[in-house]
């Protein structure tokens, strides 16, 4: 290691652990902080205790346009743990499903009209509205930013047998909000990431999933990486405030006290959890503020561990008609080739869960099986054998008209000072691929210092 400066990053989210592989892979000295006993943030397996079974915290699907997430998988060595289906299912009550192509001319057709009862009049309108909204995500109108998704939908003229199949539902899961009060500047922004890309790769982004569970994914592999390169990894470690002397930083003050010395560090928490961390930054009102008014928004999960097979097509559905109270069903059987010994294992996600989050859990339970039994003929007599209710009121930042423009960048007045994670300016909403994003950018800026910017003490090189 011949850069004796010590590198800081608070937060073991997605953003702080990339922060930190690829800082160590550059050869720095790192020390991460986290404030909890695991690391993976927002990401990570959940134990069940009674069943010994360790399904997520929720579903983490992922797009074959998040190259950032892809190069952190590269370099912790779990890139082969996602795939993507050529195919997604939609499922309508009653049990009615279509399939839609996620590649090729068979995308191209589901974009025009999935739905199983649009019209040839309907179908034409769809295309002429995605035409037009293509457009409008690269030559974007000025007043998007003030208007909601649905508005939009409605200006474009998106007839709704289209919004029912399949753009409602994308919004919902791009930005975790319902359409009626989502930016339509931030669906607008991540669709033109995703055409960009969809040209860069020469094929349009798609959807997969990973076939494991998220600590496999994401933790195990960081921590071989930090066992390599000697990355210390402090639990429990809740950082209280960055110390900046003379435009610099000089280290981190914990909660209890104490102080981590640290030449650089970057701050990779999330904005909910700021807190004071930054009161020395001379910009620190503006962030909070920005901070404070993105806010968040509720997801619920919930697995359900059934006593039969609900019959699906695909490892992932889509319940149409079912915003606010199910968006997908996800079969662990077909996503991770689990057994059933514990039952059949389905994991239901609720985006935008305002109502649900209040809930008592088995209300929730009752609603969601009510709402399967809708949607899949098998699940008339099923029987729930155990369920686990994960309410996450602070699911993500919130992306509602109003909040575009206030993500801050990684980049403070403070060059030893970063920003990363999922909240600061990217090209995506509030996903993995944002938070490793922000990470690269964040790591990118301190790697670009030059050496004479950080100050270091002669006594805390190594060997001397
Ligand atoms: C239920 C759910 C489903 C989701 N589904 C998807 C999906 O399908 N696809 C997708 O791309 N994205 C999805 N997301 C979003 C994605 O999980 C997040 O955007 C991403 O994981 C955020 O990573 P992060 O590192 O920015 O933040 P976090 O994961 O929140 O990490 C921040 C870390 O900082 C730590 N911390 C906070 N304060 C301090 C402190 N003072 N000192 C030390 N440590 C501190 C926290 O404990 C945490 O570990 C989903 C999120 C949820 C909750």
């Amino acid at each position: 290691m011949n850069d004796p400066r010590r590198y800081v990053v608070i937060g073991g989210g997605l953003a702080g652990l990339a922060s930190a592989v690829w800082l160590a892979e550059a050869g720095k000295r790192v020390t991460l902080l986290e404030r909890r006993g695991r690391l993976g943030g927002r990401t990570h397996a959940l134990e069940v205790p009674s069943l010994r079974d360790i399904p997520d915290n929720g579903q983490h699907v992922i797009a074959s346009g998040y190259d950032h997430l892809f190069r952190y998988l590269t370099s912790v060595g779990t890139r082969q743990y996602v795939t993507f289906p050529h195919r997604g299912v939609l499922r309508w009550p009653g049990g009615r499903t279509t399939t839609m192509g996620t590649k090729g001319i068979r995308a191209l057709r589901s974009l025009f009209g999935a739905h199983p009862d649009a019209s040839l009049g309907d179908k034409l309108r769809a295309a002429a509205a995605t035409a037009r909204l293509g457009y409008e995500c690269l030559r974007q109108p000025a007043d998007l930013a003030e208007i909601s998704t649905e508005q939009w939908f409605q200006r474009i003229g998106m007839p709704a047998t289209a919004r029912e199949a399949l753009w409602d539902w994308l919004a919902l899961g791009i930005a975790a909000e319902p359409v009626r009060q989502e930016s339509a500047k931030v669906f607008a922004d991540v669709l033109a990431t995703g055409i960009r890309l969809g040209v860069k790769h020469r094929e349009p982004v798609s959807i997969g999933y990973p076939t494991t569970d998220l600590d496999t994914l994401f933790v195990d592999g960081a921590l071989r990486v930090f066992e390599r390169y000697g990355v210390e990894v402090q639990y429990r470690a809740v950082a209280r405030r960055i110390l900046i002397e003379d435009g610099t930083v000089t280290g981190v003050r914990l909660v209890e006290g104490d102080v981590v010395p640290a030449d650089a560090v970057v701050c990779a928490v999330p904005n909910s959890y700021l807190g004071g961390l930054l009161d020395q930054l001379p910009e620190h009102d503006e962030i909070y503020a920005a901070a404070d008014k993105l806010g968040y928004t509720p997801i619920v999960s919930t697995n359900l561990y059934l006593d039969r097979p609900l019959g699906t097509e695909g490892a992932m559905e889509a319940l149409i008609g079912g915003a606010g109270i199910i968006d997908e069903v996800f079969d662990r059987q077909r996503m991770h080739g689990r057994g059933t010994l514990n039952g059949w294992l389905y994991c239901l996600t609720t985006s935008g869960a305002y109502e649900q989050i209040h809930k008592p859990h088995d209300v929730v339970v009752e609603e969601q099986m009510a709402l399967l039994r809708r949607y899949y003929p098998e699940a008339a007599d099923a029987k729930v054998l155990h369920a686990q209710v994960v309410p996450m009121p602070r699911a993500t930042f919130s992306q509602v008209v109003g909040t575009d423009g206030l993500r801050p960048p990684q980049r403070t007045s403070v060059p030893t000072l970063v920003l990363a994670g999922d909240w600061t300016r990217t090209d995506w909403s509030a996903t993995m691929e944002s938070a490793a994003q922000s990470a690269a950018r964040a790591v990118d800026l301190l790697l670009k210092l030059p050496a004479p910017a950080l100050a270091f003490d002669s006594h805390d090189r190594p060997g001397e």
